[in-house]
């Protein structure tokens, strides 16, 4: 028996500390390390409150994308001191990475955990009676803070006794906190698992590089253990996101993470090299298992041939990550979402020059054409970006074309927000905000109306779904969420986390209405429904 104490002596300790609250903001990577967080206090004995006015340990997990995130977790920590004055309020996620300093001087915070030290925040919270000594680091008893402005984001930070700082340098660490996510609407249905984390691309406008490191990847068997404890849990559908999704295995030894894939990988994708430099894929032959890292396309195979999961659903995918071989792997199976999120930014050449993206606009829409050809009725979406730095008219312009001329489904529209320390935040020509406002305003009606014209196209067929839940204020009706990620509204109360098919009688308000049609159906033994019909832009 080693030294440790045993998990009930930890669980009469930690007793008195008792509840703890989790806030996320921001994307769907915080909300796994949220609820990493949530169970690594629930192994220790902890109790999760039922709101953040009720817990003595409430844990504010931020984002720092944008000035309005910076703003909103600085309103909830006023909010969470005036409500709950007794809590012990711990700042922890991108915007304490980024700025620990300026949260630590806030009123009612006691601790600031960067996403450098996030792993330990519970080890470093829990031991309360313990004051840390000024600059020195609890975990590591050493002195590891580093200058941030060596990251170009801000001054060193400073520690006293009553508000410590933990943060260091972000990129010397290769931890992954994850765990699935279950949306709160719908608890039942529908886990979301994080199996990347960072990124080693340098866009100009993003701190996230500068907040959650460097690209790396939860290992292979680890991501199977994950996807089939929930499939035995009863989950069907799975969403496997990540900062940079498309990147997943690049850090990863390719011998020991390959040999848990089937030599079926190899055979069928010899067809494929990747360039580094130019971060495209093009033809040729791959290098094979033993020569190469495993790739995101490894990933998604494996997921199909070694756990019975019913439904992988992809999150967000670079451009330039997605090859013919993961199109193939997509469009083939009816196990797979036929979704494809693919971040664009600008149709601009020159704006993506500025904004240090690599690839062209060219290749983008080289790329949508494929899956498109690939999937007819796939979603389709894209992030882009409005009033980037010397954004002009006619930029903007092509912008508008390409989102016009391409078959997307759905699209998120971001106005760009100036980040302190990153290349764009120092550029000359700041666009003016209701310049940028009017830019975001015209894609959104833009994306609006042809959002319209896909879900019409599915009005009179018979679609595939996973039900989300119902609302019990209104009259009887469940959520579900089809295929091609539309939310569909059925006239019946149904349990989350089932199968329908669904006949579409009508597109509103952004939902399709349907009946629900006699027997549910399996995902994985039905072919897609609906692939016998093109979507057109
Ligand atoms: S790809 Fe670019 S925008 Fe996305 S996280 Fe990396 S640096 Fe940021």
């Amino acid at each position: 028996m080693d030294g440790s104490p045993h998990p009930s002596a930890e669980r009469c300790y930690y007793s008195a500390v008792a509840t703890f609250y989790v806030q996320n903001f921001g994307c769907r990577a915080t909300q796994a390390d949220g609820a990493a967080l949530e169970r690594q206090f629930e192994e220790r004995g902890l109790e999760r409150a039922a709101d953040a006015s009720r817990a003595e340990i409430v844990v504010l997990n931020t984002c720092t994308v944008t000035a309005s995130a910076d703003q909103d977790a600085r309103a909830a920590i006023r909010r969470v001191y005036r409500e709950n004055p007794g809590a012990r309020i711990v700042v922890t996620g991108c915007y304490a990475q980024r700025a620990p300093e300026e949260l630590a001087a806030l009123p009612g915070v006691a601790q600031v955990v960067g996403n450098s030290h996030k792993h330990q925040l519970v080890e470093l919270v829990l031991p309360m009676t313990i004051t840390p000594s000024p600059q020195r680091d609890p975990v590591s008893g050493s002195n590891n803070f580093v200058a941030l402005d060596s990251l170009m984001l801000g001054r060193r930070p400073t520690t006293d006794d009553r508000r410590p700082i933990h943060v260091s340098d972000i990129f010397a660490h290769t931890e992954l906190l994850a765990a699935p996510v279950f949306d709160a609407a719908n608890q039942r249905t529908r886990p979301n698992l994080k199996v990347q984390d960072g990124c080693d691309n340098r866009c100009s406008f993003c701190v996230i590089p500068f907040v959650r490191g460097q690209n790396r990847s939860l290992p292979l068997g680890r991501i199977l253990g994950e996807v089939e404890t929930l499939v035995l849990a009863g989950f069907r559908e799975v969403v496997i996101s990540g900062i940079n999704l498309g990147r997943w295995g690049r850090d990863l030894d390719g011998s020991d993470q390959l040999s848990a894939v089937s030599s079926q990988l190899s055979e069928a994708s010899d067809s494929l090299a990747f360039d580094e430099d130019a971060n495209i894929h093009r033809s040729g032959r791959r290098p094979t298992t033993d020569d190469r890292r495993p790739l995101f396309e490894d990933l998604v195979r494996a997921i199909l041939e070694r756990t019975s999961l019913e439904k992988l659903r992809i999150s967000s995918v670079e451009p330039m990550d997605w090859s013919d071989e993961l199109i193939s792997i997509v469009a083939g199976s009816p196990r797979i979402a036929k979704h494809a999120h693919v971040p664009m930014q600008s149709g601009s050449d020159a704006v993506l020059r500025r904004m240090h993206r690599k690839y062209r606009p060219w290749h983008y829409r080289e790329k949508i054409e494929k899956i498109r050809a690939a999937m007819p009725d796939a979603a389709i979406g894209a992030d882009v970006m409005v009033g980037f730095p010397g954004e002009t008219d006619a930029e903007f312009e092509e912008t508008r074309r390409t989102v016009d001329e391409l078959p997307f489904t759905y699209l998120h529209v971001f106005t760009y927000s100036a980040r302190p320390g990153t290349p764009a935040a120092a550029m000359a020509k700041q666009v003016p905000v209701r310049v940028a406002r009017d830019r975001n305003r015209i894609l959104r009606e833009l994306a609006a109306e042809k959002k319209q014209r896909f879900m019409e196209s599915f009005v009179g067929r018979r679609v595939q779904a996973i039900t989300l839940g119902h609302d019990n204020t209104e009259e009887d009706f469940t959520e579900a969420l089809t295929d091609h990620y539309l939310s569909l509204q059925l006239p019946a109360r149904m349990e989350p986390n089932r199968w329908v098919s669904a006949h579409v009688t009508r597109a509103q308000e952004g939902k399709l209405f349907g009946e629900v049609e006699p027997a549910p159906i399996a995902a994985s033994s039905t072919p897609s429904l609906t692939s016998e019909l093109a979507f057109a832009p």
